[in-house]
């Protein structure tokens, strides 16, 4: 594929290059696609360099019982996806699914996630959702090092946790490795569709394709509506504290602290809806590290090495967005907030689908024609 070139090389062209492009690009590459992710510089907002690295499933998709089959799917397709990484890329991502606690520090907490738990397995089945609702003394049993002021928690087999860092560079790897021509610095600027398929465009010329995939994060929104799409995502900040390494004592994540597989401890991941600030705050980190330490009070010894915000692609209702144009058709948008989790089904489900030129009936629930309702007077 050439600059400036109405004719194309590759079949498709996935636009940008985070967790989500990455998986999408190595699903189609696998599949016998060839391949071209463009992808913005180094001033871009990444959500895939700064997420806590979770698959998680428990509390996912009340409001949407399809998003929680899709998440609890992944989360079983996950083993296959670092089996593939493994394979693929020579590249161990630490992927661990022991099951994941949600701690809780008071009566009240406990209570509402009990509620929450209660709907979530009010839309389906409890084999379809497995959870336990634990006491102390069972969560001490389980997790011995947990303070006094956890009155308890919520449990799930199917959580689990990567390091985000080294899938971020498997995904790359392993598509490097199946020919995918990774552009980085070529932020995409307009797409026009024309002759039945697509010309992007930008300070690094123009590009032509019969299919593009938009998994630019945040930058779905202004790119989408150019062929036909709707993708209303907008940023939601998120605060991550990590510490100093220490000799391994907790095996399970939570849902706010996990201590990764080389050591350190992340406490995470706080939610603000402050646009496209990213700036840390010293309020924020206090409160995460107070209740860190309630948790798990041998966290006060340990020094904090580095903190770091960053910027969730979160739709309206907080559910993935998947959809192909049907003005403009092949043209495809994907986009998620769990970009981790999720990357199982991204890479062995989404993509193959997509190479074949439309997304199952399955997936209809994910459109966005779901934003376009109209309110009832
Ligand atoms: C604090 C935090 C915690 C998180 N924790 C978890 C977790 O525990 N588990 C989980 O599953 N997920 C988690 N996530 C989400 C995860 O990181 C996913 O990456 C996220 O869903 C979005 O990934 P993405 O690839 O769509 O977006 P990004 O990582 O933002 O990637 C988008 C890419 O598109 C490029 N781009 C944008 N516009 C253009 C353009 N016009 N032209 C070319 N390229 C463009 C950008 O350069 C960027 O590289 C977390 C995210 C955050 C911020």
């Amino acid at each position: 594929m050439t600059a400036h070139s109405p004719s194309s090389e590759a079949d498709i062209v996935v636009v940008g290059g985070g967790v989500v492009g990455g998986a999408i690009a190595l699903g189609l590459a696998r599949n016998g696609a060839r391949v071209t992710i463009l992808d913005e510089g180094d001033v871009a907002f990444r959500a895939s360099r700064g997420n806590f690295a979770l698959i998680w499933v428990q509390s996912k998709g009340l409001g949407m019982p399809d998003y929680a089959m899709w998440s609890r799917r992944s989360a079983e397709q996950w083993h296959q996806l670092a089996a593939v990484l493994n394979d693929e890329a020579g590249l161990d991502v630490a992927h661990s699914q022991p099951g994941g606690f949600m701690l809780c520090l008071s009566e009240g907490e406990l209570e509402q996630r009990r509620k929450t738990m209660q709907r979530l397995h009010n839309q389906m089945s409890l084999a379809e959702f497995p959870y336990e609702i634990l006491d102390h003394a069972e969560t001490r049993r389980r997790l011995p090092d947990i303070g006094p002021d956890v009155v308890g928690s919520v449990y799930s087999p199917l959580d689990g946790h990567v390091n985000s860092l080294k899938l971020f560079r498997a995904l790359r790897e392993a598509t490097q490795r199946r020919g995918v021509d990774y552009r980085p610095n070529c932020t995409v600027e307009s797409i026009v569709p024309r002759d039945g398929g697509f010309f992007l465009r930008g300070a690094f010329g123009e590009i032509a394709t019969a299919k593009v995939v938009l998994a630019a994060g945040l930058g779905n929104a202004r790119l989408a509506p150019m062929v036909g799409l709707d993708a209303p995502v907008k940023p939601s900040k998120g605060q991550i504290i990590v510490t100093e390494k220490t000799a391994p004592f907790l095996h399970n994540p939570m849902v706010t602290i996990r201590q990764t597989d080389e050591g350190g401890v992340m406490i995470g991941d706080s939610q603000e809806d402050r646009g496209f600030d990213t700036v840390v705050g010293q309020p924020i980190l206090s409160v995460m590290a107070e209740r860190a330490v309630r948790m798990f009070p041998r966290l006060a010894g340990l020094n904090v090495v580095r903190t770091w915000s960053a910027l969730r692609v979160m739709s309206p209702d907080g559910f993935p967005i998947y959809d192909q144009s049907e003005s403009c058709p092949g043209a495809f948008v994907v986009t998620c907030h769990s970009g981790v989790t999720l990357a199982a089904n991204h890479v062995l489900t989404l993509a193959p689908a997509i190479l074949s030129g439309a997304l199952p009936e399955t997936l209809a629930a994910f459109s966005a024609r779901r934003f376009h309702v109209p309110a009832h007077s």
